[in-house]
């Protein structure tokens, strides 16, 4: 459930009609639903409340620090696969030991700014990665925990460019070697082994691959622990898909995916950890725009908006689906079109959907890209020269620019031309 819905015939997000945000903003722009985000992360850890849990939030799924601010404000963790995304989170104000640290290409660097900053534990994605990292901790005189991501083999059955637990996917550890390589880490100096770590994928709709890879990892603690390990905690992973078309089935309810967590590892005593990106926030966000042109094709029609794939660019990169729906209440039982709903760029994957069927539009009418708060203004860029696209944040019947559009002076100054030129 989200906060967006039509009120006096106008597209509302929670209490402000998203005309208003159009007029004193300008489209683009990004608008999230401070209740909804705050109801989505609520779920979670409802779903997670018969044990001892922290639900960390995925910050790539959408890293502004205002967002991440209303999320660490009701204790939320943080999953974070950067330094940036690490300086976010401290920015935001959560503290280190609510931060777990993932991602196959830590460098030293970074790994130095989380031991420095305070980490609750690197999530290991290869050997090497963990030689560095103790030694880095060893230099450091620190002892950091750590889990090992196991990569356990099972399909998510999701786009094949967000599936990670097949073994022919760069993340994680194979799950047959992962004994060999935990006696490994508990051998080597600076690293604290706390933990299993899996995560098998984005936008998961059916339960059963995480029932495969949740039993896979409860047989790995039980050998792990028989092999003398501490095993206290499982970090589960995130995944958890959400509605894109709201007039099919919905996926499984976290307090379902909940159920499942407790049916595999319940018995394990384990402190369990979550990393929810989608879930949480992508049903939060929409992306508002407006109509510049209808432009009739030979054969279709073309609804030329102002957004375009350098600010929501899961269309043109997986081919994804997103609602688009009118901002003004179509009346009941009017006549609907075919478009084709394309952004301005100058390449024919700017190509947002085919044959959409919507009531008449007309030049300078506001559309909604609906299920778009998340992977879309952090995939968001400047491409063409266009800026990047703002973010604004509603709670009940007021809203803040949380990013502002840049100016062309303050795009162009980013560059800089050498005196030699
Ligand atoms: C992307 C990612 C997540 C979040 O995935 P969602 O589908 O957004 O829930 C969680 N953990 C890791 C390690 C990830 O790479």
């Amino acid at each position: 459930m989200d906060h967006f819905n039509y009120k006096d015939g106008q597209l509302h997000a929670e209490d402000v009609p998203l005309s208003r945000i159009a007029a004193e903003v300008g489209t683009p722009v990004y608008v999230y639903s401070a209740a909804t985000l705050t109801r989505h992360f609520g779920l979670f850890r409802q779903a997670l409340d018969w044990t001892d849990h922290l639900v960390c939030f995925a910050v790539k799924a959408n890293s502004n620090l205002a967002v991440l601010k209303l999320m660490a404000d009701q204790g939320a963790g943080m999953d974070v696969v950067s330094g940036g995304e690490y300086a976010r989170a401290k920015a935001a104000g959560v503290p280190g030991e609510r931060i777990v640290f993932s991602g196959v290409g830590k460098t030293v660097s970074e790994m130095r700014q989380a031991i420095e900053g305070g980490i609750r534990q690197f999530n290991i994605e290869s050997e090497p990665e963990m030689r560095a990292l103790s030694a880095l901790a060893v230099s450091m005189g620190a002892e950091v925990p750590v889990a090992i991501r196991v990569n356990p083999d099972v399909d998510a059955k999701t786009h094949e460019k967000i599936a990670t637990g097949k073994s022919e996917n760069k993340f994680g550890i194979p799950i047959a070697k992962s004994r060999q390589v935990y006696a490994e880490a508990a051998a080597l100096p600076g690293l604290k082994v706390v933990g299993i770590d899996v995560h098998i994928g984005s936008q998961l709709t059916d339960l059963d691959p995480y029932r495969a890879a949740y039993a896979k990892v409860a047989d790995l603690t039980r050998a792990l622990r028989a092999d003398g390990h501490d095993i206290t905690r499982l970090d589960l992973g995130g995944g958890l898909g959400i509605p894109y078309r709201r007039d099919n089935n919905a996926p499984p309810l976290p307090i379902e995916y909940g159920q499942v967590i407790r049916d595999a590892v319940g018995d394990l005593g384990c402190e369990i950890e979550i990393e929810p990106g989608r879930n949480i926030v992508g049903n939060a966000g929409v992306l508002l725009s407006s109509v510049i042109y209808v432009k009739e094709g030979e054969g279709r029609d073309f609804l030329i908006v102002d957004a375009a794939m350098n600010d929501l660019l899961r269309p043109a990169m997986y081919g994804a689906h997103h609602d688009i729906v009118p901002v003004r209440e179509a009346a009941l039982g009017a006549e609907l079109r075919p478009f084709d709903v394309v952004g301005p760029v100058c390449e024919s994957g700017d190509t947002f959907q085919k044959g959409t069927q919507l009531p008449s539009v007309a030049a300078d009418d506001l559309i909604a890209f609906r299920s778009a708060g998340a992977y879309g203004a952090v995939m968001a860029s400047e491409y063409n020269s266009r800026p990047l696209v703002p973010e604004v944040l509603v709670s009940g019947d007021h809203f803040a620019v949380i990013r502002a559009r840049p100016t062309f002076e303050e795009m162009l100054s980013r560059d800089t031309i050498p005196e030699w030129l």
